[in-house]
């Protein structure tokens, strides 16, 4: 009997003991193609050998080094190559262990920097509804998803959540993409107003929506009027790329394809790409200074924070990405993934929306596509449809919809940036079969 305590405690899981390229084999020697990089992490497959090898230099260099006490050589060389591609105005770089942490040093910045200012009234974090930023309290808080929220909705801190950008059940026929975007981003205004524009911190927004509605871009113009609006009433943006980010969507940072700015963003995931635990909060100069010039002491942090071998795994993950020019090959490779989702799903009677940028792909599954009335919730499609795919040999990552009858389910792959075409056609392949035996 195991003793390790699962995500399911019902279900028997292949052990995983190894990992080749873009593969995963388990301990019967049986492969499986990784479409979604588990949950949008391996962005350069299993075995990359110069990111091995840095974390085996590190490790018989310096395993930790605690950050209240000292920097470290990784830190600084991965904050200052992040620093030089980070769009805008990013100046400056959180280190953590996972995209939880990130959102909640990101909530906790946020407050403080406003403390600093003098501001204390501003409390509020808007967010959106169907999203998702990490299972940790605050992070949970801020996330719309209302299944992963239901059993602790008494214990989570009270945030105001808008309307999503998802304009494929959400906006009226009559209305044009850019009017739609207008109207949601206007919601947010409404929010800001009714909550009192001079109590309101941040809003927070994942650029591409991932795991509760499967890669969900925005429509032109609303993030441009997101940005307005923040700026319009002193508030603080939030990017959260913990999925998005490095490079998925066929830019290094996702809201470059959104042409703003942000004041924070959090990654993680492929930062590490699955090498080591690592995620980060970026923000600007202006808030750092804030905190720099007021306290002087950001009051957060974790054991963690900046570990030298998560930092130096981290730092040959984005060299690879970089010198390889992967964020290219990613815009690439996401076109060809496109076209191939669209010849072989675009008339299926079950595949109501094919969606998303880069390697960052989503297929939203309904059982009346002209209604775009999704199945019924208790047939528990996503579970069933990853276990198909799981016998086919493909890793993807299912989603079951947000149980208001409205949207359904979807399945989200974000295969690894080193994936070839061939290798493409055939996670598609497998994917319709898994589809065939499971609707
Ligand atoms: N934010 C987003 C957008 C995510 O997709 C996730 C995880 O899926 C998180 C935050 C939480 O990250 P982690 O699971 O590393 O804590």
């Amino acid at each position: 009997m195991s003793h390790v305590f699962p995500r399911h405690c019902h279900a028997t899981l292949p052990t995983a003991v190894a990992g080749d390229g873009c593969y995963l084999i388990d301990k019967d020697g049986k492969r499986y193609f990784d479409g979604s990089g588990g949950a949008a992490v391996s962005c350069l497959g299993h075995s990359n050998q110069n990111v091995i090898n840095a974390i085996k230099e590190q490790a018989g260099k310096l395993a930790f080094a605690h950050t209240g006490f000292f920097t470290s050589e990784p830190a600084e060389e991965l904050a200052e190559l992040l620093i030089a591609n980070a769009p805008g105005d990013l100046d400056r770089v959180y280190f953590v262990s996972g995209g939880s942490e990130a959102v909640e040093s990101a909530i906790k910045l946020a407050r403080q920097y406003f403390v600093e200012k003098g501001e204390t009234q501003r409390r509020h974090l808007i967010a959106r509804r169907q999203s998702y930023h990490g299972n940790t309290l605050g992070a949970l808080s801020a996330g719309g998803n209302a299944l992963r929220r239901e059993k602790f909705a008494p214990i989570l801190v009270e945030m105001s959540h808008v309307a999503p950008c998802y304009e494929y059940t959400e906006r009226d026929t009559a209305e044009s993409l850019e009017d739609y975007g207008q109207r949601v981003a206007n919601d947010l205004e409404a929010e800001i107003l009714r909550l009192g524009a001079d109590t309101v911190m941040a809003f927070i927004a994942e650029p591409v929506v991932g795991a509760t509605l499967g890669a969900v871009t925005s429509v032109p113009g609303y993030f441009k009027r997101v940005r307005e609006i923040c700026d319009e009433h002193g508030i603080l943006l939030i990017l959260d790329e913990v999925m998005c980010g490095m490079g998925r969507t066929g830019y290094l940072f996702a809201h470059e394809a959104d042409g703003i700015k942000a004041d924070i963003v959090c990654i993680a995931k492929g930062l590490g790409a699955g090498y080591q635990p690592i995620g980060a909060m970026l923000c600007t100069d202006h808030i750092y200074n804030t905190i720099k010039d007021g306290s002087g002491f950001f009051q957060h942090g974790h054991t963690y924070l900046g570990h030298p071998i998560a930092t130096a795994a981290s730092l040959a993950v984005v060299k690879e990405i970089l010198n390889n020019d992967l964020v290219n090959q990613v815009k690439q490779r996401g076109a060809f993934l496109e076209s191939a989702l669209q010849a072989k799903f675009a008339d299926h009677p079950h595949i109501g929306d094919i969606r998303g940028r880069g390697l960052f792909r989503g297929i939203e599954i309904v059982e009346d596509r002209d209604t775009k009335t999704p199945f019924n919730p208790s047939l528990g499609l996503a579970a069933k449809l990853k276990k198909a795919a799981l016998a086919e040999g493909l890793i993807c990552y299912p989603g079951s919809g947000t149980r208001d009858g409205k949207h359904g389910d979807h399945i989200l792959l974000a295969p690894p940036f080193i994936a070839s075409e061939a290798q493409l056609s055939e996670l598609v392949n497998m994917l319709a079969r898994a589809i065939d035996k499971t609707l």
